[in-house]
């Protein structure tokens, strides 16, 4: 009987571990493990526990470069697709994201990236996702912002969301989750401010990673966390050299907004300790 109760039990266990199986977005089992020990979307991973935000963000400083205030595009560009059969048929290549109302909403045309490259910065910039909700996990209000074009951190609506850890929003995507989830709820505007170290090469060797140091709604998520190569999904990436590159906006078929976005220039391996 005893026997019997235990093979019911196993049974259950793998038929539940199957039905998540199905469903990806709630994390994996079989993906390459991190040098944490958690695989890349581990299902097992814990989620951060839920703190919630103060009610303000912030405006741009006076060195601040202003990539978006709320009237067009003029600093970004977007990706580039002259097949009319594909789905985000774009032949110019111009930022085709809908401006209304002092804000960009994404349109499913293809990601969209500053004119301007950039290294070392710090950034701002303020994202709403859709009210109410329209998907669930990875598709609720997916996008991100990808420094240099390669290192996301994650744009997600979170709020009540489950999604695997390291693609929750404030996490560095497939990597690190957030310490928190600061995450206010859909329809309300959120901010980011992201302090981004770039990685050094010297030729092609990689001499110092990416750190990333995040806040989501002015409460702490990353804090100088190592980014371990370029963003991907459901595998571990290499760094391969590279210089200042372009700042994207995610298009993940998600109708997320944003507004308020401005940067400012870095240096943040320089020593300033001792006179020149
Ligand atoms: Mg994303």
């Amino acid at each position: 009987m005893r026997r019997m109760v235990l093979v019911l039990v196993l049974l259950i266990a793998g038929g539940a571990r199957a039905a998540d199986e199905k469903k990806p977005n709630w994390g994996y089992f079989d993906t390459p493990k991190l040098p944490s020990g958690w695989r890349v979307h581990d299902i097992n991973r814990p989620r951060p526990p839920v703190v919630t935000p103060g009610a303000k963000s912030g405006a741009a400083p006076s060195d601040a470069i202003v990539l978006f205030d709320g009237t067009d595009l003029s600093n970004w560009v977007g990706t580039k697709q002259d097949n009319p059969k594909k789905k985000k048929y774009n032949p110019t290549g111009a930022a085709l994201w809908k401006v209304e109302n002092g804000y960009l909403e994404c349109a499913p045309t293809g990601s969209i990236m500053t004119k301007q490259t950039f290294g070392d910065c710090q950034f701002h910039i303020e994202w709403q996702t859709a009210n109410p909700r329209q998907g669930a996990s990875q598709n609720a209000g997916n996008s991100g912002v990808f420094m240099m074009n390669r290192y996301e951190t994650q744009v997600l609506d979170n709020y009540e969301n489950r999604t695997y850890a390291d693609g929750m929003a404030g996490c560095v995507y497939g990597q690190t989750p957030p310490m928190v989830n600061a995450c206010r709820k859909p329809g309300e505007w959120q901010s980011y401010d992201i302090i981004f170290q770039a990685p050094r090469f010297e030729g092609e060797t990689l001499v110092s990673p990416a750190y990333v140091t995040v806040l989501l709604n002015g409460v702490l998520v990353q804090h100088k966390t190592e980014i371990l190569g370029p963003t991907s999904h459901k595998k571990r990436t290499a760094y391969k050299a590279h210089g200042k590159d372009v700042i994207a906006l995610q298009d993940h078929d998600n109708n997320t907004r944003f507004r308020n976005i401005w940067i400012r220039e870095l240096d943040l391996m320089k020593d300033d300790s001792k006179p020149e």
